[in-house]
């Protein structure tokens, strides 16, 4: 027998997420060396030094269930962000909040609107859970909020997901429009606000989303330590909202989902502003470097506010196969409706350095 056939038809109807290529795949692959890898919108700094200690000291204790209240962390995070430990949910990476969000409150006939080109956790989210997924027209490969809005409130979905910045796009909106937008919408319908780059905001860019959360109960913004605080291997995110929000997300996750490294680097990661804000100070730099040298090489790309940005390239396949040979993993972004593009993570000077030679030599060559 088929044995994908017992699955649910929306289950099998599922395209898979494609994640960047690992170093060492392609180390197996093409038996190079000195691989870079710009695909994932990793730290290249690495993680705070102070938070690798505080993983590694919490090894001692793998034999012991984590805490499944992460009392340490929520701590950390109400100290941080003045809220209530009933406002906080953590999370396997923020991927595992987005789906507890699916999870809790669609099911199927339900419908959840997110934009074009937008995070690709979102379909598989709704769609895993055998909700309707209403994908909107885009902007210059940003939200339209007031689009999102009308297509939300019409089509009476129950959930919206916004990504501020968006990846692969790395597309921002401002505080005010996001304001605008809450108060526009009815109170009814849930809004993820993913704020997986929000460290990576230019200051005049910023806005604080968690002091919205008395006004707008509906409002569910998630962050995680993957990005800037440089732990994603360990897995994990927040989520902050209503209390009853919180509530329903902590009734379906898995009651040990953040494990005991996770919990103590985070913790040591929050503390450490110092390396956050030399990580900033980098990616301004790096995303410098690598936009004048697309610039000079004549390449059309989307102004990013994250760690990455997406560029313009004919051929985007055939680029990203001789970029890998070259010894340069960047992400092809076709999955994300954008089959002319890449998108190259901001990495250390030598690694920009690197992908730039390697896509101008590419671009030198006779095809
Ligand atoms: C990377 C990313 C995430 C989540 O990453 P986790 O490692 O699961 O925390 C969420 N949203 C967006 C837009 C991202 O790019």
């Amino acid at each position: 027998m088929n044995y994908s056939e017992l699955a649910p038809s929306y289950i099998r109807a599922i395209a898979p997420y494609q994640p960047g290529k690992p170093i060492s795949e392609l180390e197996r692959e093409l038996g190079i060396t000195n691989i870079v890898k710009l695909a994932s919108n990793e730290n290249p700094l690495g993680a705070s030094p102070k938070a690798v200690a505080a993983a590694r000291a919490a090894l001692d204790e793998i034999s012991l269930y984590p805490d499944g209240n992460g009392f340490a962390l929520k701590a950390a995070l109400v100290a941080r962000y003045g809220v209530e430990h009933n406002q906080l949910v953590l999370g396997n990476g923020s991927n595992d909040l987005l789906e507890l969000a699916a999870r809790a409150f669609l099911t199927v006939g339900d419908r959840a609107v997110y934009s074009d080109h937008a995070f690709a956790v979102y379909p598989l989210a709704i769609q895993a859970v055998g909700a309707t997924g209403i994908s909107v027209a885009a902007i210059d490969f940003g939200h339209d909020l007031e689009l999102m809005r009308q297509a939300a409130v019409e089509q009476g979905a129950k959930m919206i997901f916004i990504a501020n910045p968006n990846n692969p796009t790395g597309t921002y909106l401002t505080g005010e429009s996001l304001r605008a937008f809450l108060h526009a919408l009815p109170s009814n319908i849930l809004v993820v606000l993913d704020e997986a780059y929000n460290e990576y905001l230019p200051v005049e860019c910023r806005y604080d989303s968690v002091s919205w959360l008395s006004e707008f109960p509906n409002l569910l913004i998630s962050r995680t330590f993957s990005k800037a605080y440089g732990l994603a291997s360990l897995r994990v995110g927040y989520a902050l909202g209503h209390p009853q929000v919180i509530d329903m997300l902590g009734r379906v996750r898995q009651p040990f989902n953040v494990n005991s490294m996770a919990q103590a680097a985070a913790v040591a990661a929050l503390d450490d502003k110092e390396f956050v804000q030399r990580t900033f100070e980098l990616n301004l730099q790096g995303m410098k470097q690598i936009t004048e040298g697309l610039r000079e090489m004549e390449l059309d790309y989307i102004p990013s506010f994250g760690n990455f940005v997406s560029f313009y390239m004919v051929n985007a396949a055939r680029i990203y196969r001789r970029l890998l040979e070259l010894g340069v993993i960047v992400r092809p972004v076709s999955n994300y409706g954008m089959p002319d593009y890449l998108r190259v993570s901001i990495g250390l000077d030598t690694q920009n350095q690197k992908f730039l030679s390697a896509l101008k030599q590419i671009l030198g060559e006779a095809v």
